[in-house]
C-alpha cells in the first residue's frame, strides 16, 4: 500500500470544497477528487444572488472557482480524476480512479446530485439561458414573465407555486393526466390561479431568440398535436438522481438511492462522512451544501484524532 493521506474529499461543489478548506486548515493535508468537471451544479448556472456575502449577486463558475482558490490556498492537494471503485470494507479505506488508487484514514463523500433533464439538445445549450433546474435559484429572474414548469411530482408543484410568486403566469407541463405530487400540493396548485395546466403534455424542443429561451414545442400525448408556447423560462422539475451508484452495498441509502447519514455527517460506515446534495434531498441549496461541508470536516478531523491506532506520519 503507499501513501495513506488524513481526509480523501470526493466531489468538488460547495460541499466537497468547504470540507477542503477546513480540513486543510486543520492540518490534514486532504487530497480531493474533483471528477472531470470541477465545481458541481453551480457551473451550470449564472448569476447566484443567495449565496451570503455577494451583495451584487456572483456567477457560479467564479464562486467555484474562488472556494476552490480558498481550499487550495491552505494546502488541499486536487486530483482531476473520476473515482470508479471504493473499498471501505476496511481501514485505511481505498479510493480508486482512473489515474491510480488513494489511500485514507477518513473520507468525506460530496458527490452531489445530478438534476434529471429531458435529453433534449437545446436544453444543455441554454441552461442558465431560460433553462433552470432550480426554482429558489433562479425564480426572481422572471418578474412578470410568463414561464413553465416541467414535471408532476412534489418538486414541479413546489416549484410552479414558489415561481407564482414573480413569474405573470406559470404554466405546469406533464405528461400524464394525474398529477404524482401528494394532495396537499396539488390542491394547493390548483387553487393557485396563476398556474395553468397543460395534461398529456410532453416538450419536443425548447425553442431561442438570441440565445434566451423564447418558446416551447409542445406535444399532446392523446391527441397528437402539436403547439407552441411562449415563455421566458422553463423550469426542469423531474427529479434528481443522487450521484451513489459507487457506493451501492457500502453505504446505506434510502429508497431513492440518497446516502443517510446520522448524528451530522455519519454514514453507517465509522470514518466516512457524506455531506451536500449526496444526502440532502430537501434544501439543496449551495450554502447548505457548503454547511455540512463544513460539519463533515469537523466530524473527519475529531475522527482521524479519536483514532490514533490508523495513525500515519503527516506528510
Ligand atoms: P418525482 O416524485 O420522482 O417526480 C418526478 C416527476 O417528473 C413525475 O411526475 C414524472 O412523471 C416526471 N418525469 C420524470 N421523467 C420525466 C420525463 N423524462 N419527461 C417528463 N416528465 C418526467 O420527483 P420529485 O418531484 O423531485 O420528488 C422527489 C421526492 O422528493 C419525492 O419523494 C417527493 O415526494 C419529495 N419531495 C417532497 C416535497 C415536499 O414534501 N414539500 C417537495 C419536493 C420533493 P410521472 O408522474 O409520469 O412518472
Amino acid at each position: 500500500m503507499g501513501e495513506v493521506r488524513n481526509v480523501i474529499i470526493i466531489g468538488s461543489g460547495p460541499a466537497g470544497l468547504t470540507a477542503a478548506i477546513y480540513a486543510a486548515r486543520a492540518d490534514l493535508v486532504p487530497l480531493l477528487i474533483e471528477g472531470m468537471d470541477s465545481g458541481g451544479q453551480l457551473m451550470t448556472t449564472t448569476t447566484v444572488e443567495n449565496f451570503p456575502g455577494f451583495s451584487d449577486g456572483v456567477m457560479g463558475p467564479e464562486l467555484m472557482g474562488s472556494i476552490r482558490s480558498q481550499a487550495e490556498r491552505f494546502g488541499t492537494e486536487f486530483v482531476q480524476a473520476i473515482v470508479t471503485s471504493v473499498d471501505f470494507s476496511k481501514r485505511p479505506f481505498t479510493v480508486t480512479t482512473d489515474a491510480g488508487e488513494y489511500h485514507a484514514r477518513a473520507v468525506v463523500v460530496a458527490t452531489g446530485a445530478s438534476a434529471r433533464l429531458l435529453g433534449l439538445p437545446a436544453e444543455r445549450r441554454l441552461m442558465g439561458r431560460g433553462v433552470s433546474t432550480c426554482a429558489t435559484c433562479d425564480g426572481f429572474f422572471y418578474r412578470q414573465k410568463p414561464i413553465a414548469v416541467v414535471g408532476g411530482g412534489d418538486s414541479a408543484v413546489e416549484e410552479a407555486i414558489f415561481l407564482t410568486k414573480f413569474a405573470s403566469k406559470v404554466t405546469l407541463i406533464h405528461r400524464r393526466h394525474e398529477l404524482r405530487a401528494s394532495k396537499i400540493m396539488r390542491d394547493k396548485a390548483v387553487a393557485n390561479p396563476k398556474i395553468e395546466f397543460r395534461w398529456n403534455t410532453v416538450v419536443e424542443d425548447i425553442r431561442d431568440s438570441g440565445g434566451v429561451v423564447s418558446s416551447l414545442a409542445l406535444r399532446d400525448t392523446v391527441t397528437g398535436e402539436r403547439s407552441d408556447l411562449a415563455v421566458d423560462g422553463v423550469f426542469v422539475a423531474i427529479g434528481h438522481t443522487p450521484n451513489t451508484s459507487l457506493f451501492a452495498g457500502q453505504l446505506e441509502m434510502d429508497e431513492n438511492g440518497y446516502l443517510v447519514t446520522r448524528d451530522g455527517t455519519r454514514t453507517n460506515v465509522p470514518g466516512v462522512f457524506a455531506c451536500g446534495d449526496v444526502q440532502d434531498h430537501v434544501y439543496r441549496q449551495a450554502i447548505t451544501a457548503a454547511g455540512s461541508g463544513c460539519m463533515a470536516a469537523l466530524d473527519a478531523e475529531r475522527f482521524v484524532e479519536s483514532h490514533v491506532e490508523d495513525a500515519v506520519p503527516a506528510r
